[in-house]
């Protein structure tokens, strides 16, 4: 088993507490399961329900770096109220999903090949390894950037849990991408804007995020835009 999280990436580390106390909150006892993995581990999983008994769990080869635990940027939840690490008949992994989501992090409850609802990821990179193989080629590439020899623990810790807050800050900015989805309150700014050409959008639409559209209208109100 690979269940150290202290060999995980400290953005991981603190998304991973944060998620085991917010879900305390709403009485769901989580713990956090397989976190990095091996080569020689993923291999072993790999096998399982192909070469060796079990259900297949992985689509990811050892030797080729494709599952994000090999990475360090991956954990997966387990169940601790002692019905059972992976009982969900009441939609206990959603609820949790929802957490995760709400504090940055990917959940593999939303893939459809395989589903994966105890698993969990950092967004940064895209949801398969294909960008940090790209970037990095290796795991220990990779982790010379969030291995920074000059700084104590703590440091890195304060880093991790600004990044943390940083990612759930953008995940609550809204974005509105149609005129139609603006609040009354910014929709003349918007027409404005539009009018007289400054705002074009791109090809997802107006891409306007809510504080970008609340410092619009403030500076429409200002007699900004004339
Ligand atoms: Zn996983």
């Amino acid at each position: 088993m690979s269940r150290n999280i202290k060999l995980c990436h400290p953005r991981l580390q603190e998304l991973a507490d944060r998620l085991v106390r917010e879900c305390a909150k709403q009485g769901l006892i989580v713990k956090i399961g397989e976190s990095f993995r091996s080569s020689s581990e993923q291999d072993k999983l790999y096998a399982q329900g192909r070469t060796t008994s079990g259900n297949i769990v992985t689509n990811a080869r050892g030797s080729s770096y494709s599952s994000m635990h090999q990475w360090g940027v991956a954990f997966d939840v387990i169940r601790n109220d002692g019905r059972g690490a992976y009982y969900d008949n009441d939609g206990w992994f959603s609820k949790v999903g929802a957490i995760g989501k709400r504090l940055g992090l990917e959940w593999g409850g939303d893939w459809t090949s395989p589903v994966d609802k105890p698993h969990f990821q950092l967004p940064d990179w895209g949801s398969t390894p294909a960008r940090l193989k790209r970037l990095y080629g290796n795991v220990n590439n990779f982790k010379k950037t969030w291995e920074v020899d000059d700084m104590t623990e703590s440091e890195v810790r304060k880093i991790a849990q600004k990044e943390a807050n940083d990612m759930v800050y953008r995940y609550r900015d809204k974005v509105y991408n149609k005129i139609s989805e603006v609040p009354e309150w910014g929709r003349p700014t918007i027409e404005k804007l539009m009018d007289i050409g400054a705002l074009i959008g791109s090809d997802k639409g107006l891409e306007i995020s809510e504080t970008l559209l609340r410092v619009l209208v403030i500076n429409d109100r200002a007699g900004v835009y004339k």
